[in-house]
Formats: C-alpha cells, structure tokens, sequence
C-alpha cells in the first residue's frame, strides 16, 4: 500500500477497523510524504542491514524501511493497530511485527534471532511519553547495533545531542555521548503529523560507538554518579552530589579538589574525563 501519509486513506483505513487514536500511547502519525524515505536512507536502512522500528503506526515508516533494508522486526504495542499493518504491510515478505511494549522485549534475543548475519540499525518516530527511558535501554543494553535514528521532540533532541560543557547538557546527554556520537539531522513541523503534536520535532542519529574510548571501573556508579550531578537544576555539584548520593558535603568538596575542580563548579561545565574521574574516586556508601 503506497499511500499510507494521504489523511482520506488513513481515515479510510481508522472507519474500517475502528480504530481511534491513543493519546496515552503518543499517536501522532506522520503524514508528510517527504519525512518517512529521509528517515530510512539517513537511518541506515539499506542492503545488508535489519532494522528494528519502535512503534510502527499504520506502517508509514515499516513501508520506507521494508523497501530498503533486509529486514525488518517492527515492534507496536497497540494491539488494535495488528490487523491494520497485516493489510498495510501485506505487499512486504521481510518484515515481522511483534505485538510488545518495547521495554519488555529482549532486543539482544531478537537480533540473534532475526538478524544474524546483517548489520543492525535502529529507526522510529518514537512516542513523546517514553523517549528518553527507550533510548537510554537501547544504549545501556549494549545491543550490537550501528545507529539509532529517532524523531523526538524538539527539546529532547537538543539535550540528547547537547556537547559536555554547555547550557543545554543533562544527565542524559553524558550518558549518549558515551555510548555514541550523536547528531542532529533535520527538524519536522508539528503539521506533519496527525492528530498534530503541541511541539516540533527533530530527527536524530546516534552513531553507536563501537568501543567505549574512556576507561570507567564500574559503570553503574559512573551513572549515578552522572544523575546525582544533575538531580538538582543549576545546583553546584557538591550541592548536587551530596543530596542526591547522600554524602557529607565536606567529603564532596574533597573528592572535587582532588579532581582539579572547584566546589563551585555546576555539571553543565564539566567535560566526560571530569565526571569520570569523580566517579572513580568517590566512595559511595
Ligand atoms: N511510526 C508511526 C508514524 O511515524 O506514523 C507511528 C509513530 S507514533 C509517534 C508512536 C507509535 O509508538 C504509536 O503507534 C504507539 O502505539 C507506539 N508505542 C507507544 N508506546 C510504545 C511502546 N512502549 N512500545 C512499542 N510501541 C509503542
């Protein structure tokens, strides 16, 4: 079916099956023809790849993604939209659609499973409510995968993407950028989609790295330690870090000197070396 982004076939489609839209699930679906072929060809979607789709719609991004790749394991959690990809998709034999929360799948299982062989990649138009929890799985999991290119709202892409040492960096763009090299590729009007969302949104590419370039001991702590920097907006770190990891602020202050940093210095200014090497010598109890 070609003409998945023309409003009369999807409202022709919705009457059919029943089907009305779940704002709970953030089902803002694209409707602007030129937005779905970007997404695939900068997402890595061609020859000698699978692809994984999180939250597939009717099937307007699967459709884009099954004409490049290999293969495609999409993964919708709305049951009601299953019978509708089943007509949506029929023309395509290499896609397969998993009726799943994503936070519930096993995606290191899955690509063993469907994709051996190929490359993997990682493309959706993600649901707003949950973006930042699915894409700190996909990188915390360690999944073998060369990319992941997301459409997020606006905001969310300028925080994920942000450099180490500027206004906009938060917990989770340290956590990106040490897993991969992020970037922005284009922004998307809200009239794009339909129903049409309160906010712009942007697409993004995460170009996973294949080795880690800095030496973390224990990864775990390196994240707490990160959250804790953050946990308190426009907080110095001792601030931050003692109320967050519940220590003495005076023990803080310490380990930040012995870093080379004052106790004044907020995390917004910190570089990925700084914060590594307060997590290695900072004892937490
Ligand atoms: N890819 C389609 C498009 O671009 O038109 C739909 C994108 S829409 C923003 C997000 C989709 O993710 C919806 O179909 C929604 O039902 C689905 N979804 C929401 N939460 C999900 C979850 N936890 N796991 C899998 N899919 C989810």
């Amino acid at each position: 079916m070609e003409n998945l982004t023309n409003i009369g076939v999807i409202k022709e489609l919705f009457e059919r099956h029943g089907f009305s839209f779940s704002k709970t699930l953030g089902q803002n679906f694209l409707v602007n023809p030129a937005v779905c072929p970007k997404i695939a060809e900068l997402g890595n979607a061609r020859k000698g790849f699978g692809v994984i789709e999180i939250g597939t719609g009717v099937g307007v991004l699967t459709h884009e993604l099954a004409k490049r790749a290999d293969k495609v394991t999409a993964i919708e959690i709305d049951e009601r939209l299953i019978p509708i990809l089943r007509e949506t998709l029929a023309e395509h034999n290499n896609v397969r659609i998993i009726n799943e929360d994503v936070m519930n799948v096993d995606l290191n299982a899955l690509i063993k499973e469907d994709f051996g062989g190929l490359e993997v990649a990682v493309c959706a138009n993600l649901p707003y409510y949950i973006t930042s929890p699915i894409i700190m799985m996909l990188l915390e999991s360690r999944l073998p995968i060369t990319s992941v290119t997301v459409m997020v709202q606006k905001e969310a892409a300028q925080r994920l993407c942000a450099e180490l040492g500027t206004r906009e960096v938060g917990a989770v763009s340290v956590c990106v950028r040490y897993f991969s090299e992020p970037e922005i590729l284009f922004n998307v009007s809200r009239g794009s989609f339909m129903p049409p969302p309160n906010v712009d949104s942007c697409v993004i590419r995460l170009n996973v790295r294949k080795e880690i370039p800095w030496e973390v001991t224990d990864e775990k702590k390196f994240f707490k330690v990160v959250r804790g920097a953050f946990s308190q907006r426009r907080k110095t770190m001792a601030n931050s870090l003692s109320s967050a990891l519940s220590l003495d602020k005076s023990y803080v202050t310490s380990v930040l000197e012995e870093c080379g940093l004052s106790p004044s210095v907020r995390p917004e200014q910190l570089k990925m070396e700084d914060f590594i090497a307060v997590s290695e010598r900072i004892v937490l109890i």
